[in-house]
C-alpha cells in the first residue's frame, strides 16, 4: 500500500524532547520555542513569530488582532480549509467567498475589488499547494481600501513571491499577519502545531498578550514589567516546549526535507507532462515551488474518480481536496448566492498524489505508470 502521507521523522525529535523534559521547563515559551522563533524570523524576514498550537489558532489570533467585529466582511477563497473562514466566523464576521483562478486554485485577484464594500475589513489569501497568490495586486488593494491582509500560509513554508519590484519575499512575510501549520501533513511538522508571523509591528505587543491568555506574562519574564496581570482578551495559544522541541528537530533538517520533496515533485512532473488528458500544476513566474503537494486536474468529476479508483486498485491512496466552503452545509444558507464555478470545478476535478519524504523513485514510477495505464 502507498499511503497519501507519511509523517517524516528526522530521528532527533525524541532527543530534543528528552532535553526539554530534563530541563524542567515544559510549558510554553521556553528555550526551544525561542529558538524556533529566531530561526523563522532570521530565515524568512518575519518581524516577529509566535508558535501556536495550530494554524487554526494562529488564524484565530489574527482575527482577534485586527479586531473583527460582528458584521465585518472578510474576503476568503472558497477553495480552502474550513479554518481559514472559521477563525473570522467565530468573531461574527460575514465571509465573502471569492472564486479561484482559471490556471490554479488560488484566489482570482482580478475579481477581488468587486467584492470590497465599506464593511470589508480583511483579505485572506491562501497560498494553495505552497504556490504564491499574486500578492502585489492584493497588497495594492489593501492599501487603496485600508484593509488588512492575513496570509493563510499553512502550506507555504519555504516558498517565495517575487513582486514587481523584483524583490523575492518569503510567503508569510508580505501580509500584515500570516499563519503557518506544522500539522503532520505539512512539509515540516510537530504533530499538531502552527505559527503566527507578524509583519506589521503595531501588532507585536498585543499578539504576545493574546497568546498568553490576555496577560503581560511574556513581558514580565523579560523583566519589562514588575508584575503581570490581566490586560486584554486572550487565550492559551502557545504550545508546550515538548512540541517546540519536536519542531526544532524538523527545522534542522528543513533543507534536506525540501530537497527531497522537490525531487519527488519533479519526478511526477517529468513523468506526467505531455499527457493531454490531465492538466499539470501551474507555477506562475512570480512564485516558487516548495513541493508541498503534487496535484492534477482532470476534465470532469467522473474522470477524476475513475483515476482514484484505478490508483486504489493498485493500493495507491490518491485523494481529492476541498469541498467548496460557499456551498458547505454550514455556510450555504449564509452565502450571498454568487456562483463560484471554478471553485466547484477544483472540488470536482483536482486529485492529490502521494507526497512524502520517504516515497521512493520506484513507487513514484508505479504511480505514474498507473495513471498512464502502462
Ligand atoms: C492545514 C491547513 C490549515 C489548518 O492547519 P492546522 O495546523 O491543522 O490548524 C489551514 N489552512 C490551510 C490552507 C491548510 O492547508
Amino acid at each position: 500500500m502507498i499511503p497519501f502521507n507519511k509523517p517524516y521523522l528526522t530521528g532527533d525529535e525524541t532527543k530534543y524532547i528528552t532535553d526539554a523534559v530534563a530541563s524542567g521547563k515544559i510549558s510554553g515559551n521556553g528555550k526551544y520555542t525561542q529558538m524556533c522563533h529566531k530561526f523563522f524570523e532570521n530565515r524568512y524576514g518575519f518581524k516577529k513569530c509566535l508558535l501556536t498550537t495550530s494554524c487554526t489558532d494562529a488564524l484565530e489570533m489574527a482575527a482577534l488582532l485586527i479586531n473583527i467585529q460582528p458584521g465585518d466582511e472578510v474576503i476568503i477563497p472558497s477553495y480552502t480549509f474550513v479554518s481559514t473562514a472559521n477563525a473570522f466566523v467565530l468573531r461574527g464576521a460575514t465571509i465573502v467567498f471569492a472564486d479561484s483562478c482559471v490556471n490554479n486554485p488560488n484566489i482570482d485577484t482580478t475579481k477581488i475589488e468587486a467584492l470590497i464594500t465599506s464593511k470589508t475589513k480583511a483579505i485572506v489569501p491562501v497560498h494553495y499547494a505552497g504556490i504564491a497568490c499574486d500578492m502585489d495586486v492584493i497588497m495594492d488593494l489593501a492599501t487603496k481600501y485600508n484593509l488588512f491582509v492575513i496570509e493563510d500560509a499553512a502550506q507555504a513554508i519555504d516558498s517565495f513571491y517575487t513582486g514587481n519590484d523584483g524583490i523575492k519575499r518569503a510567503l508569510g512575510s508580505i501580509g500584515h499577519l500570516a499563519a503557518f501549520s506544522f500539522h503532520e501533513t505539512k512539509n515540516i511538522i510537530s504533530g499538531e502545531g502552527g505559527m503566527l508571523a507578524i509583519n506589521d509591528i503595531q501588532f507585536a505587543e498585543r499578539a504576545e498578550v493574546i497568546w498568553e491568555k490576555g496577560t503581560n506574562r511574556a513581558a514580565f519574564f523579560r523583566g519589562e514589567v514588575d508584575k503581570y496581570g490581566w490586560v486584554d482578551i486572550g487565550s492559551s495559544f502557545l504550545p508546550s516546549e515538548i512540541i517546540a522541541a519536536f519542531l526544532w528537530a524538523q527545522i534542522e533538517y528543513l533543507d534536506v526535507i525540501q530537497d527531497r520533496r522537490k525531487i519527488i515533485w519533479n519526478q511526477y512532473f517529468e513523468g506526467l507532462k505531455d499527457n493531454s488528458a490531465i492538466r499539470m500544476p501551474l507555477i506562475p513566474d512570480y512564485a516558487t515551488n516548495n513541493a508541498h503537494m503534487f496535484y492534477l486536474v482532470f476534465e470532469s468529476l467522473e474522470i477524476r474518480n475513475k483515476y482514484i479508483a484505478r490508483l486504489k486498485s493498485k493500493e495507491i491512496h490518491a485523494v481529492f481536496h476541498y469541498l467548496s466552503l460557499h456551498s458547505s452545509p454550514f455556510y450555504n444558507c449564509k452565502h450571498d448566492g454568487r456562483i463560484l464555478d471554478r471553485t466547484d470545478l477544483y472540488s470536482d476535478t483536482l486529485l492529490r498524489l502521494p507526497m512524502f519524504y520517504e516515497l521512493t523513485a520506484k513507487e513514484i514510477e508505479l504511480i505514474i505508470n498507473t495513471i498512464k495505464n502502462e
